[in-house]
């Protein structure tokens, strides 16, 4: 197998240490010939650790050495730049503070990023929300799986520290968002209107009295009386 012969050529250490490439060079990098073919030698020992890579996906060595082929130096290139952006945005803080985002933010108040996916052929630049990407980076995955909400803990959409988020379905981000409009109490009549029954509606439309009085009765508003004898509300009620 080519992976026996390969490792053979590397001076391998631990996590700490460079892991140097002992053969031959292509240009300033390790090179190392497969199937009649050059390759840079820092990648493969990449791919042979982290899964392969797409086509033109660029990764770094972050220790700055061009002969080092210990993958625990290396980085995909574009979740490099993300991280640096990332990182460079927020408030520092301790981990259990919020960690304010400081760039841009939307109406809803939720820190906006830019940020490269590297799951293409090419880099490519999208937007997206600075919580869920700083999911992504704590989680080292590329995306939040489908139909994944990143919520927050602590009720603050500006915040972007991972210990205080989580994955929470659709419901959760409804109920969430329900529970966060504080001071939200249903209006009277939309109140009274749940706790009438269709007995007490049809008895309204039979009724002679005047709306105002019977708004006493049921100790609900006069619009809502309005309401149910126009057939507005309780259409599916029949006198
Ligand atoms: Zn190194
Ligand atoms: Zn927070």
């Amino acid at each position: 197998m080519w992976e026996g012969r390969f490792w053979e050529k590397i001076d391998v250490g631990n996590i700490d240490t460079c892991w140097k490439w002992k053969a031959g060079r292509m240009g300033k990098y390790g090179n190392f010939w497969r199937d009649g073919k050059s390759n840079r030698a820092h990648k493969i020992a990449f791919e042979l650790s982290e899964g392969k890579l797409a086509n033109k996906e660029r990764i770094k060595q972050l220790c700055g050495d061009y002969l080092c082929c210990n993958p625990f130096h290396m980085m995909k290139e574009a979740e490099y730049d993300n991280r640096k952006n990332f990182h460079g945005k927020y408030k520092k803080a301790s981990e259990d503070e919020c960690w304010e985002w400081q760039a841009g933010k939307d109406k809803n108040g939720y820190g906006k990023m830019q940020y490269f996916t590297h799951i293409d052929e090419k880099r490519k630049k999208v937007h997206g929300r600075a919580h869920r990407i700083a999911y992504c980076l704590d989680k080292g995955i590329n995306e939040v799986p489908d139909e994944g909400y990143v919520l927050h803990h602590c009720d603050n959409p500006s915040c972007v520290n991972p210990k205080h988020l989580y994955l929470g379905d659709n419901t959760q981000n409804v109920n969430d968002r329900v529970n966060r409009q504080r001071g939200y109490e249903p209006k009277g009549e939309l109140h009274h209107y749940a706790k009438m029954t269709e007995e007490d509606v049809k008895m309204i439309r039979k009724s002679k009295m005047r709306n105002c009085d019977l708004a006493r009765m049921f100790n609900v508003t006069d619009s809502c009386i309005f309401s149910i004898r126009s057939g507005r509300t309780w259409k599916h009620v029949s006198v």
